[in-house]
């Protein structure tokens, strides 16, 4: 492959007023979150949920996990933790960060449900409506990338911006895309997961996305790995080996629409694949810069895309966030 040459152009300075944006929705990181009272959040995977009582990273009073199962098992179980923290504590505000695709319209009549997920039993079910019910505070419901985007905003590496995108690589690839301050909407929450991307030349794996035939989901996130290797292991591959190369260059071809399309100030990039293969970050950093071709000017904080500093807590504080978020917007 002929590598071209980049002339990049870093015109972002500090003082530059593109990094001090004021959020429209963001909680401010230096508010007081707590109103006296902790906020609860529930993370609801697509394996496990992970229920938070929190004001901050480092002031969590509880956390408990229960696996994914059925709605009429995980809701009430779901429902019976956040009892005994109303009964106990008391809380003030409720975040609700769900495996998606979700209804995030709030005039809409499946608003907070669950939609056309394969997740068996998981379509329609009400998931805002049975969790908020008994509890008579302010609420916040979005996706869980949506949720993780916002606490890297709040706590990690997004703090100060408001542009910002959260990309994590695992099971699927969700993408948490935060435009001045908000997640953004329109038809429904991002999908930059099922991009499609133009295949690394001689790639013919063929996509295990069931919808499409070269999104970035079919081409690279876990399964698409699994699938790669053919039964290796990903501990026993070598960081030479080419089984990489197409996973970066979907990654850095997804990471390219970004940058020409809401122009997030910096990209934080993790979940399960890229947590254990720290190698791949700086390759998808540089595999960027090549496909610009020096066309857009970056921030010149170094890397543009960077580890999530929040790491496995980045989903689960994701529904704290939103619960500050949603008590601020009752305050206002
Ligand atoms: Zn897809």
């Amino acid at each position: 492959m002929t590598r071209r040459s980049h002339s990049v152009k870093t015109g972002f300075a500090p003082s530059c007023p593109f990094l001090n944006n004021k959020a429209m929705r963001m909680s401010d990181p230096s508010a007081d979150h707590s109103d006296g009272r902790p906020l609860a959040g529930v993370e609801l995977g697509g394996t496990k949920c992970i229920c938070t009582l929190a004001t901050a990273p480092g002031a969590i009073l509880d956390q408990q996990t229960i696996p994914t199962t059925t709605p009429d098992e995980t809701l009430p179980a779901i429902l019976t933790i956040l009892g005994q923290w109303q009964a106990q504590w008391g809380f003030s505000a409720l975040g609700l960060a769900s495996f998606g695709p979700v209804d995030i319209h709030p005039q809409s009549a499946t608003y907070g449900h669950i939609l056309a997920t394969p997740k068996p039993g998981w379509p329609d079910a009400d998931i805002a409506g049975t969790l908020s019910a008994p509890f008579g505070v302010p609420v916040a419901f979005d996706t869980d990338v949506n949720g993780a985007a916002m606490a890297e905003m709040l706590w990690g590496s997004g703090k100060g911006l408001a542009d910002f995108a959260y990309v994590t690589v695992g099971t699927g690839i969700g993408v948490g895309l935060i435009v001045h301050g908000a997640p953004t909407r329109g038809i429904g929450h991002s999908e930059v997961g099922h991009i499609r991307v133009p295949r690394m030349a001689g790639d013919d794996f063929v996509s295990c996305c069931p919808y499409h035939a070269d999104c970035v989901e079919g081409l690279a996130s876990g399964p698409a790995l699994v699938a790669r290797l053919k039964g290796r292991a990903p501990r026993d591959v070598p960081h030479n080996d080419p089984v990489w190369a197409p996973i970066v260059h979907a990654l850095a071809s997804m990471a390219h629409a970004l940058v020409c399309s809401t122009g997030p100030l910096r990209i934080a990039m993790g979940g399960g694949v890229l947590a254990n293969q720290p190698h791949l970050l700086p390759r998808i950093n540089a595999a960027l810069l090549d496909s610009l071709n020096g066309y857009m000017a970056l921030p010149d904080t170094k890397p543009y895309i960077v580890a999530p500093e929040l790491g496995a807590q980045a989903g689960p504080l994701g529904a704290i966030a939103l619960a500050a978020t949603a008590l601020e917007e009752a305050r206002a």
